[in-house]
């Protein structure tokens, strides 16, 4: 099979010292063909994607698997299933969402067509994390396919078996002429953005964003920048502490707390801290028994430099729940910490891992100026059995996204736009959002050549009796 696997440095081109110019030219000629453009070219690629993922599947678990001890429900369901309803939506209603969109006239324009043509960018290019190394670059990947544009995929090099994977694998699936892998670390990266995009859709931390959303400034590139950061959730005291702590408890230990969305702390009385500890522990015994470490279905650190960092974050409050770690296999038990200061490391950054921290707060109006008084995040999660209390988290706070009494649940609606706002990004996707992102909404107007008379007041000269005076 024809596979466009691009390996670092070594890629086929001319150009002197733009190492990627020849791969982003070759699949601008594929664009401006027109070959990406019909439904019918645009469904059988989406197609080709679900074969990848389907017969793929068995590759795709042992690979994160290996790269961060993925439990298998857990790859399955994030990186297979959600992909799957994903593409699904999409197939089913690709023909639909393509079609031009009649707007409302004037009276000038009455006898015209005046239409949104939902046109595909270009050439675009997707970078991807290491969190949901598949699902992360897949998603994005469906949205700009059906939105028929050509795409470089940029997966992480952290998690390095999917990168292989997808390397080896995904392109052979896809048209070559038009869809591209490029494995590259930091400094190649750089190199392939110094190229003109006509999109670039970025999945990282907010300090990568900021690199990125430079680099496309530079050609004037639209950008999708979907960051991280710290999601409060706050606790009421009026709750089922019993379903908080388990819901709680699987957000924030799912992947090892390697998840944009995970619960980064909780807010709450000193009361409720009581309440829930308890209850936290019953949770991680009942998922995880009691070594999560023997756990097959607890995952493990990404990488080394990735677990010293967690790691350190634990000197935090006092270690309530856990705390035990083991460097060899980049294992960190799941954590809960009592009585976390806003002062102590572990809300100083995004923890990305599976320690969540309880700072204690009077009320619901203090969490809420706690949350206010730092960056926004990507989302925000309330507790309570009175729904005004999560009626008022949710309108007197700002977030990506917003999940009252559940944990990362929103995410699996391909219905809810899914994005971050300030530091946790820029622009959204998932579902018919994906597709729109990918699509410039061209704004058309096709007039009727006859008629003259009703254009003429428009014309020079511009009489008295033309001005209405
Ligand atoms: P990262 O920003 O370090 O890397 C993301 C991608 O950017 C990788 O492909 C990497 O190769 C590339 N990259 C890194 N440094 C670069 C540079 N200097 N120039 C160009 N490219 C560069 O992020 P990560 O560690 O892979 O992922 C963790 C972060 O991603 C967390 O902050 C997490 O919250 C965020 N995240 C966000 C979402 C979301 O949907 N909003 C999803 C998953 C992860």
């Amino acid at each position: 099979a024809a596979c466009a696997i691009l390996k670092g440095s070594v890629v086929c081109s001319t150009v002197r010292g733009n190492p990627y110019a020849g791969l982003v030219s070759h699949l601008r000629a594929a664009w401006l063909s027109g070959k990406t453009r019909p439904l019918e070219y645009r469904v059988a690629q989406l197609e080709a994607l679900g074969r990848f993922l389907e017969e793929k599947k068995q590759d795709i678990l042992e690979a994160t698997a290996l790269d961060m001890g993925k439990p298998s429900f857990e790859a399955y369901f994030t990186e297979i299933l959600l992909c799957k309803n994903e593409l699904n939506d999409t197939l089913n209603n690709l023909s639909h969402w393509m079609k031009d969109e009649h707007v409302d006239k004037n009276l000038v324009t009455q006898l015209d067509s005046a239409f949104i043509r939902k046109d595909p960018y270009g050439v675009v290019l997707i970078i991807a994390p290491w969190n949901y190394p598949i699902h992360l670059f897949l998603v994005p990947l469906i949205g700009a396919i059906a939105a028929g544009n050509c795409v470089v995929i940029k997966p992480s090099e952290i998690s390095k078996n999917t990168e292989k994977l997808v390397a080896e694998m995904l392109t052979c699936y896809l048209d070559s002429d038009c869809f591209a892998v490029v494995t590259a670390g930091v400094e190649e990266t750089t190199r392939l953005l110094e190229n003109k995009f006509d999109y670039i859709f970025f999945t990282g931390s907010p300090s990568v964003g900021r690199i990125i959303m430079t680099a496309a400034a530079k050609h004037l590139t639209p950008v999708t920048l979907e960051l991280g950061g710290k999601n409060p959730c706050y606790v009421s005291d009026t709750c089922d502490v019993q379903n908080v702590a388990r819901r709680v408890a699987w957000g924030r230990f799912f992947n090892a707390g390697q998840t944009c969305i995970a619960p980064d702390y909780v807010l709450c009385s000193v009361e409720m801290q009581e309440k829930l500890m308890p209850a936290l522990r019953e949770a991680i015994t009942e998922y995880f028994g009691s070594n999560p470490r023997e756990s097959p279905d607890f995952a493990r650190i990404v990488g080394d430099k990735q677990f010293k960092r967690v790691r350190a974050l634990l000197s935090s409050g006092r270690v309530a729940i856990g705390g035990q770690t083991d460097e060899k296999e980049r294992y960190i038990a799941p954590t809960v910490l009592a009585d976390v200061q806003p002062s102590d490391p572990a809300m100083q950054e995004e923890i990305f891992g599976p320690i969540l921290p309880i700072v204690v707060v009077a009320n619901m109006d203090e969490a809420i100026d706690f949350i206010n008084a730092r960056p926004r995040p990507l989302a925000i999660y309330a507790f309570s059995c009175d729904s005004k209390v999560v009626n008022q988290v949710l309108e007197r706070t700002s977030s990506g996204g917003f999940c009252g009494n559940d944990t990362l649940m929103h995410v699996t609606l391909t219905s809810l736009p899914f994005g971050g706002i300030g530091n946790s990004g820029l622009g959204k996707y998932h579902g018919k959002f994906t597709f729109d992102t990918f699509s410039h909404h061209r704004g058309c107007l096709h007039r009727n050549m006859g008629l003259e008379a009703i254009n003429s007041p428009r014309y020079p000269p511009y009489t008295q009796q033309k001005l209405g005076l």
